[in-house]
């Protein structure tokens, strides 16, 4: 079986070309026939390598998944599909043209010519290699958005949640407020104990805070010792309760340094989100409103 060489068969064999994945077909002697670039991209051999000659011929090579070869055991997948008249699917390892084997999901299906079988379609992709790209960008996405330090979100991650509450206000009403809190002289913590222990209070900070708000809340690290919570479905009345019971939590967590007690405070402001409210615009009245608190004595909640 060959592709038809009229114009029909150009037009075939470009949208062959244009498949992402491999296909190729062999006729009933299992001679390789059409191989289009997808194949070639996955097999690492041009179609001029391997047009012409059987499939068995040293170049796929195919293995099972657990290992054992397929070609000369009467499992080829080709023959099967040929003999039963019917498609296979199978899971397999080929043989790159480089030496090393690539995982590959194949599906092999007879070509009829007036009821008679002349030959096999087979159609192939390297799906191990699209799961890990897929795997590898949603890792990457995962640190873009991840403080390491104290593991909560960075301030892209407060962004992106704070944007999509605005449309959800905007859009259906749904309340929320945001809560802008920052340590109470932090730098006299790093002066007095040094930086890694300075470290350490804002991871208990953040563990109490996470701890202190519901599960559904987003904490984020703004940036520094400067922090942001997303308080969901609240008005103003609950806004400055949940913001106290997190400022009362942090001022009674203590990081044990060998006998020492280190304590932390945070100035916290509290606001919540009006219609027409921008990020910048809502975060700024956040922490406009902690710099109050700061104003007036530290560890404390202004509410505005
Ligand atoms: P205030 O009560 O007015 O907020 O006083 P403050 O000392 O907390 O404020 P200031 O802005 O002067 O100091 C913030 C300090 O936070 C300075 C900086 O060195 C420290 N800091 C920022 N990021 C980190 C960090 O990742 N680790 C540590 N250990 N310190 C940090
Ligand atoms: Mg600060
Ligand atoms: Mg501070």
């Amino acid at each position: 079986m060959t592709l038809p060489s009229e114009d029909g068969g150009e037009l075939y064999r470009s949208i062959l070309d244009e498949l992402y994945e491999g296909v190729y077909l062999v006729d009933s002697d299992r001679r390789i026939t059409y191989w289009n670039r997808g194949a070639e991209r996955i097999t690492g051999y041009p179609a001029a390598e391997v047009v012409g000659i059987h499939c068995w011929d040293g170049v796929l090579m195919h293995l099972d998944a657990e290992g054992k070869p397929l070609c000369d055991t009467g499992a080829c997948l080709a023959l099967s599909s040929m003999r039963s008249g019917a498609p296979v699917d199978s899971e397999a390892y080929l043989l790159h043209r480089d030496g090393h084997r690539v995982p590959v999901a194949t599906h092999s299906a007879p070509i009829f010519n007036n009821g008679t079988v002349t030959g096999v379609v087979e159609t192939f992709s390297d799906n191990r290699s699209v799961e890990e790209a897929r795997a590898k960008i949603e890792e990457l996405e995962r640190l873009a958005l991840l403080d390491e330090l104290t593991g909560l979100g960075n301030r892209r991650h407060a962004e992106v949640h704070l944007k999509a509450r605005l449309d959800q206000l905007e859009r259906y009403g749904w309340p929320f407020g945001v809560l802008y809190f920052d340590i109470d002289r932090f730098k006299e913590v790093n002066d007095t104990y040094g930086h890694s222990v300075g470290d350490r209070v804002l991871i208990m900070v953040a563990r109490t805070t996470e701890g202190a708000l519901r599960s559904f809340d987003i904490v984020s690290r703004w940036g520094g010792e400067e922090f942001t919570a997303i308080i969901e479905n609240v008005r103003e009345d609950l806004l400055s309760g949940i913001a106290e019971k997190l400022r009362s939590l942090v001022e009674q967590s203590a990081l044990n340094m060998g006998g020492t007690s280190i304590r932390a405070t945070v100035s916290v402001g509290a606001t919540p989100a009006r219609g027409g409210d921008t990020i910048e615009g809502l975060v700024d009245r956040a922490d406009r409103l902690m710099y109050s608190s700061k104003k007036s004595g530290r560890n404390r909640v202004t509410v505005g």
